[in-house]
């Protein structure tokens, strides 16, 4: 006996469960679990993913055995049913269906009603005393087994289906009676003859051209391309599994349809049945949104039994799986089948509600509800809406079905191709198309929001954009998207490719022209309980970088615990303050540059206090001045005529000022701590103005923890030297005033350097906070402002995986870090250390400063949410210091 290729189900036995989705694939795992809990489905039996392997490292060729162990399974399944595969009078029909590990809505394929050739068809004509069902399954399974497994094109048989409606002038598909449907079979056996194909009539080459086109089909370019942007090339998935079902039958009249429901409203998150469904039909037509489907609620006036029996298969298998599931099912004749159950896919704001009222329910632990959400959700939920001013004015042109939630404005394109390529170009894309097929994902991936005039809520546009979080609106009915003359026509109003468009996801309105996009403020309930869940869990504390009042308070909002960086040079960028900085700057003699100072002084205080104010009870870290100088010299004419006259020079004089100023290299120039060395009054303001702000907070009783943080420093002597200068300073002012403050005194390590040495900083410093920029920057030598022109190339080769100042790179910045950390905590055991680089707020950074056992993140406000679920979800997947991989 070799491998065990092949896992059966049915009323006597079940081999495989749910926890097999590995070797399985989610639907037949799935469908086993099921039929082990005793629910109605159809038997059948699913080839592994391992053949799938198998096939793929093999030439593809199959397993030896394969051959006799799925012939088993078919004798299996017939004695079962109690029907005979190939038989002219009680024909066994099978579906072959793919399934994967991981989902993958619609990217391989499918074939139903396999089985049927000219003889069965009769038969089963007879058997069922229904012969437009018969020539229905049988013109059906013609088409999606040439489509699938003969890659006869689609179009040429929805073409050949269309000519023989027009000529019986209907429009749907249900109008064609027995006799029509037997024209359409002859076009469709014309079809393949055209195409150089033949149909086998043979019922099992049938079957094992079908498995081979499964298992193909893991390989065609769109799931490819899915595997690509999803990122799941690294998961280790084996393959697909084929599943072999016996068919139900949806399309054997006005008692029988199929279905696809959520036992929450995937949207919302709302705990209530949610679904579609279409009488008299087969799976395919659901998804392919070619009718607009009913709701649940049809069934429940149609047929009360089956819809009562259909909720409690739906209580039961959330309560089961503890998550909310999306199902198909078909009813035959009345009779419910389950046919597939899976986790649903649902918005970033359903999974939140959801995580949080099943914690509520007690249906899962508050750690449970954490790992529930992608920090990604998280970041979708901060997503844009309309600027309600700009929405006022602007001009409304249709509605169609909101598919997948945002605000979203581009130029209009018809195709996906055009999609990627105006992308590609920095240009906003809305792609609009009747409806969305697979081949269209790369083209979604990358345009801002997706509109089609057909589909329902389950249609393949409003799966996939809501997977990708991207703003979707769906089945616009009376908006006509004409792709043979590229414009888009509705209530009168006509727009070309190229012209503006924006849609709204929310509400599913579809409005001309371009609107601008606006964050929402703060966060709303159920984000909040659950980012309190999360900080229960986590163990890293997630800061802010702020530099203003107004930011601070976002940041508090969602729920920063204190102030990681604020950078004070970006406290000069108002109109009134600028030239005052440029001055400082600029001045020639520090008597200059002390008048300059002592203008900048009480903006310093008030904008301090402010930020303490917005604090209240945490620590603010407040960074001495760190201003790459080119970012700062005054350029324009404009700007020097204004700075020439504040400071009483000529204009010439300061142009060679500026001159003198100019840099090879401003990120490595007179900024940072240098600065302080040469100029230590701007130190000297920049203390006294933080420490008199903190002393105005004592005065008034409230709490202040003023940290002082010192930028590129490289040696300790640079610490030691300035940290003399602030501590005699603000212990004089504390005395002055008689107040009782603490104040800590720490450094950025943002030099490679300062990793090295990191053991002597350490012994001077309070805290560190890691400058994950510079020193990705200088660790690296890549220069922050220049390195886009070839990270590109670098990612592609595989060199670095990610862009190393988005992601920590890990082998060597991350090295770096941990040198540091040890260096420093050898001779300071409490040592308090951050994060406060643009990674503190991307989750696999985060996770990184978990694992290596820094104390905290921090990151830009709006990333606070995310940086808060992250640092959960890392508590909860490792312990700290275990699994570091570099
Ligand atoms: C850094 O270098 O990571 C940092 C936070 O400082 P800045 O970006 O201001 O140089
Ligand atoms: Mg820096």
């Amino acid at each position: 006996m070799g491998k065990k290729y092949v896992y059966v189900w049915n009323k006597n036995r079940v081999e495989g469960n749910s926890k097999m989705k590995d070797i399985l694939g989610g639907k037949g795992a799935n469908l086993a679990e099921m039929a082990s809990l005793g629910l109605p489905v159809p038997p059948g039996f699913t080839i592994s993913t391992e053949v799938c392997k198998y096939y793929w490292d093999n030439g593809r060729k199959f397993p030896e055995d394969l051959k006799s162990v799925v012939e088993e399974a078919m004798t299996e399944l017939e004695n079962v049913t109690g029907k005979k595969f190939g038989d002219n009078k009680n024909p066994l029909l099978v579906s072959v269906r793919s399934g994967a590990a991981v989902s993958m809505p619609g990217m391989m394929d499918t074939i139903l009603n396999l089985g049927l050739n000219d003889e069965s068809v009769e038969g089963l004509a007879k058997l069922t005393n229904n012969e437009r069902f018969a020539w229905d399954s049988y013109r059906r399974f013609i088409q999606m087994f040439g489509d699938v497994a003969l890659g006869i094109a689609h179009e040429k048989f929805e073409e050949a289906l269309n000519e023989v409606k027009r000529e019986k002038g209907v429009k749907q598909d249900l109008e064609l009676d027995a006799n029509d449907l037997k024209k359409v079979v002859e076009l469709y056996k014309k079809l393949y003859k055209e195409e150089g194909k033949e149909f086998p009539q043979d019922p099992m080459k049938q079957l094992w051209i079908a498995i081979e086109a499964v298992f193909g089909s893991w390989n065609n370019p769109r799931a490819i391309k899915y595997r690509q942007i999803n990122e799941m090339d690294k998961q280790g998935l084996l393959g697909t599994a084929v599943n072999v079902v016996a068919m139900v039958f949806g399309n054997m009249g006005e008692d029988s349809g199929t279905g696809v429901a959520f036992t929450r409203d995937p949207n919302t998150g709302e705990k209530k049945y949610y679904g579609e469904f279409l009488t008299n039909a087969q799976g395919e037509d659901v998804v392919a949104g070619i009718r607009t489907p009913k709701s649940l609620d049809e069934l429940k006036s149609i047929n009360p039994k089956t819809y009562n029996q259909l909720l409690e298969v739906m209580d039961k298998l959330e309560k089961h799986f503890r998550d909310m599931q999306d199902i198909e099912f078909t009813v035959e004749k009345g009779q419910l089948y389950m046919l597939q159950t899976r986790s649903g896919k649902r918005t970033a704001a359903a999974a939140v509600k959801i995580a949080v009222d099943m914690v509520k329910e007690g249906l899962i632990s508050k750690q449970e509800a954490v790992m529930r959400v992608k920090p990604a959700d998280i970041e979708k939920l901060l997503h844009p809406i309309f600027d309600s001013e700009e929405l006022k004015n602007a001009q409304y042109i249709g509605k169609g079905l909101p598919a997948s939630p945002g605000a979203a404005t581009g130029k209009i394109v018809f195709s996906a191709d055009d999609a990627e390529k105006l992308a590609k170009d920095g240009e906003k894309v809305i792609l609009a198309r009747p409806e969305t097929s697979p081949e269209d994902v790369g083209g979604m991936n990358v345009a801002e929001g997706i509109l089609t005039s057909r589909g329902g809520m389950t249609s393949h546009a409003a799966v996939v954009a809501r997977g990708m979080g991207k703003t979707a609106v769906v089945g616009a009915e009376d908006i006509v998207i004409d792709l043979k003359n590229k414009v888009i026509k509705s209530n009168g109003v006509e727009l070309k490719e190229g012209d503006w468009i924006s849609i709204d996801g929310n509400e599913g309105k579809v409005y001309a022209g371009k609107i601008k996009t606006v964050r929402p403020e703060g966060l709303a309930g159920d984000i909040s309980v659950l980012l309190e869940y999360a900080d229960e869990v986590s163990v890293l504390g997630v800061r802010a970088n702020a530099d203003i009042p107004r930011d601070a308070k976002v940041a508090r909002e969602f729920g920063a615990q204190g102030i990681g960086l604020c950078r004070t040079e970006h406290m000069f960028f108002g109109p009134e303050r600028i030239n005052k900085m440029r001055t400082m700057i600029v001045s020639k003699t520090e008597e200059q540059r002390k008048a300059a100072l002592e203008q900048l002084l009480p903006f310093q205080r008030s904008d301090f206090k402010g930020l303490f104010e917005e604090m209240e009870g945490f620590s603010v870290t407040i960074r001495l001045l760190d201003p790459p100088l080119h970012e700062f010299v005054p350029e324009s004419d404009e700007q020097i005529k204004e700075v020439a006259k504040m400071i009483g020079i000529s204009e010439e004089e300061l142009r060679s000022t500026v001159k003198d100023l100019e840099e090879f290299n401003p990120m490595m120039g007179h900024r940072g701590v240098r600065l302080a060395i040469t100029y230590p009054e701007i130190a000297e303001m920049q203390t006294k103005a933080i420490i008199l702000a903190a002393i105005d907070m004592i005065k008034e009783g409230k709490k202040v923890q003023p940290e002082i943080m010192i930028p590129l420093v490289g040696d300790v002597k640079e610490l030691t030297i300035l940290k003399e200068s602030i501590k005699q300073i603000a212990d004089e002012l504390i005395k002055e005033n008689n107040v009782d403050l603490e104040y800590k005194i720490g450094t950025m390590i943002e030099v490679p350097r300062a990793c090295v040495v990191a053991d002597q900083i350490g012994a001077e410093a309070d805290f560190f906070s890691f400058g994950t920029n510079d020193l990705t920057q200088l660790g690296l030598g890549f220069s922050r402002d220049d390195y886009g022109k070839f990270i590109g190339d670098y990612i592609e080769k595989g060199i670095y995986e990610k862009d190393p100042f988005q992601q920590i790179d890990r082998e060597g910045v991350g090295k770096l870090i941990k040198l540091a950390l040890d260096g420093g905590r050898s001779t300071n055991p409490k040592l308090k250390v951050g994060i406060c680089g643009e990674h503190g707020g991307d989750p696999d950074s985060i996770e990184f400063a978990h694992l290596v056992g820094l104390d905290y993140v921090s990151c830009s406000p709006y990333r606070v949410p995310v940086a808060r679920l992250a640092a959960a979800q890392a508590a909860v997947n490792y312990k700290r210091g275990k699994k570091v991989n570099y």
